[in-house]
């Protein structure tokens, strides 16, 4: 073998190693003007509540989808924009405002439980509100300081889709916090 030949085997071998390394990242790392955005290892997203929210709650998780082409192609264009690409739907416009249902809130991209009906109150605000989560595993928080505001965004922790922020002028004597969320994130699940 001459050096020519070394050299050039040696690259394509570099070559070889980057490419698998790119292709282990998230595929949501390759796409920019997203800054807001950050992607946790799945890793990280392993459940260990079942008891709490029921032996069942497995059974309706959906797939999750490799690319974001698999989540454009299963979620409509308006749940695309906020559930992946972090929009707000109009205040006043979402279908569970004012619902008051009994039943489980189910993350719509990943079908992931989030929220139960029971947490649910009128704020007023626009959105459907919540004081606290099915469980603190069940969402992820996010600094989020777009838009020159400091909100703390709400994820799903299971796909990390966008559901909507969390502030804290929520009911006192309930925890204080007010889980601001989209409806068009959510999937409820009545009992
Ligand atoms: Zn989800």
């Amino acid at each position: 073998m001459s050096r020519g030949e070394g050299a050039e085997l040696i690259a394509r071998k570099d070559q070889i190693m980057l490419r698998k390394w790119l292709q282990s990242m998230p595929a949501k790392m390759h796409s920019v003007g997203m800054p807001q955005e950050r992607t946790l290892p799945m890793s990280d997203t392993a459940r260990t509540d079942t008891a709490e929210i029921g032996a069942d709650w497995e059974d309706k998780l959906l797939p999750m989808p490799g690319s974001d082409e698999e989540w454009k192609a299963r979620l409509t264009p308006e749940e695309y924009r906020v559930l992946r690409r972090a929009g707000t739907e109009p205040a006043f416009t979402g279908e569970y405002v004012d619902t008051d249902e009994e039943g489980m809130y189910r993350c719509r991209a990943c079908g992931n439980p989030l929220f139960q009906s029971e947490m649910k109150y009128h704020s007023g605000c626009g959105w459907p509100s919540f004081t606290e989560a099915i469980s603190p595993d069940a969402v992820e928080l996010l600094d989020d300081n777009t838009y020159g505001m400091r909100r703390t965004e709400v994820r799903c922790s299971r796909c990390h889709s966008h559901l909507g922020h969390v502030f804290p002028d929520g009911p006192r004597d309930r925890g204080g916090k007010r889980y601001c969320m989209n409806s068009v994130s959510l999937n409820l699940e009545e009992r």
